[in-house]
């Protein structure tokens, strides 16, 4: 059975739970140079990490996304969408949704995303060319942002996994973050490793910068249409979980 079937841990019960709320404070200072975020699909860098990049781009670190897969395979039993036209959408959301976090390198929708066209659902059989690529990426003054390589769904592992090898082979910093673990995960969950836990709270304006962001990814947020294999995906009480004003990385 997967981690992530039915509704999961509802917002409020990590909300009530104390633990969360005494997770020490990340620093991110000293900055890196740069910064490289590694999505499995597009979104999962907006709705782990958005408001950690905002903050890093204020602060004058240059940050770069790899976009592992497009997403094409979110909706597999649509009968109105292909995977083709699905990837086309996906990749213009998340072009969009970065644009709105102050991410666009040439003005507002249009940034630098590296796009590694990887299969969606499959990335695991891709675990090492996936870190050949990102070592070319990395140095020992950047920072690597990724999915915890156990957070629960095979293609965030296998992610993690990858930019955990590229991290070891250049000496770049490996910060994970969970996505799919707010749903398996209870509070105090002894799976998670919450010792190395810590909070990035988000200032009000970059808090809303990434819900704004958030609501770019349509195709996840709402039904593709009225029919079977349509439904959305990101459900109101998945994205609870994910909008906060603070957002959690694994060191
Ligand atoms: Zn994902």
């Amino acid at each position: 059975m997967s981690l992530i079937d039915g509704l999961g841990t509802p917002e409020p019960s990590w909300q009530a739970w104390p633990g969360l709320a005494a997770l020490d404070n990340f620093d991110l200072h000293p900055l890196p140079a740069s910064a490289v975020v590694v999505a499995p699909h597009p979104d999962d860098e907006v709705l782990g990490v958005g408001g950690t990049l905002a903050l890093l781009r204020t602060a004058g670190v240059s940050v770069r996304v790899v976009a592992v897969s497009d997403g094409e395979a979110s909706h597999p039993h649509s009968r109105t969408v292909t995977p083709t036209e699905l990837a086309e959408i996906r990749r213009a959301e998340q072009n969009i949704a970065l644009g709105r976090l102050g991410l666009g390198r040439l003005g507002l929708g249009r940034c630098e995303v590296h796009r590694c066209g990887l299969p969606d659902g499959h990335l695991d059989r891709y675990e090492a060319d996936l870190a050949d690529t990102l070592s070319r990426l990395l140095d020992e003054r950047t920072w690597c942002l990724t999915t915890w390589a156990r957070d629960g769904h095979p293609d965030h592992e296998a992610t993690g996994r990858s930019a955990a090898t590229a991290a070891g082979r250049t000496g770049a910093r490996l910060l994970s973050f969970p996505v799919w673990t707010w749903h398996w995960a209870q509070p105090a969950d002894p799976r998670v490793p919450w010792s190395t836990a810590r909070r990035v709270p988000l200032p009000p304006m970059i808090a809303h910068a990434k819900r704004h962001a958030v609501h770019a990814f349509a195709s996840q947020l709402e039904p593709l249409s009225a029919q079977p294999g349509d439904e959305a995906i990101l459900a109101s009480h998945v994205l609870a979980r994910l909008t906060r004003d603070y957002e959690v990385i694994l060191l």
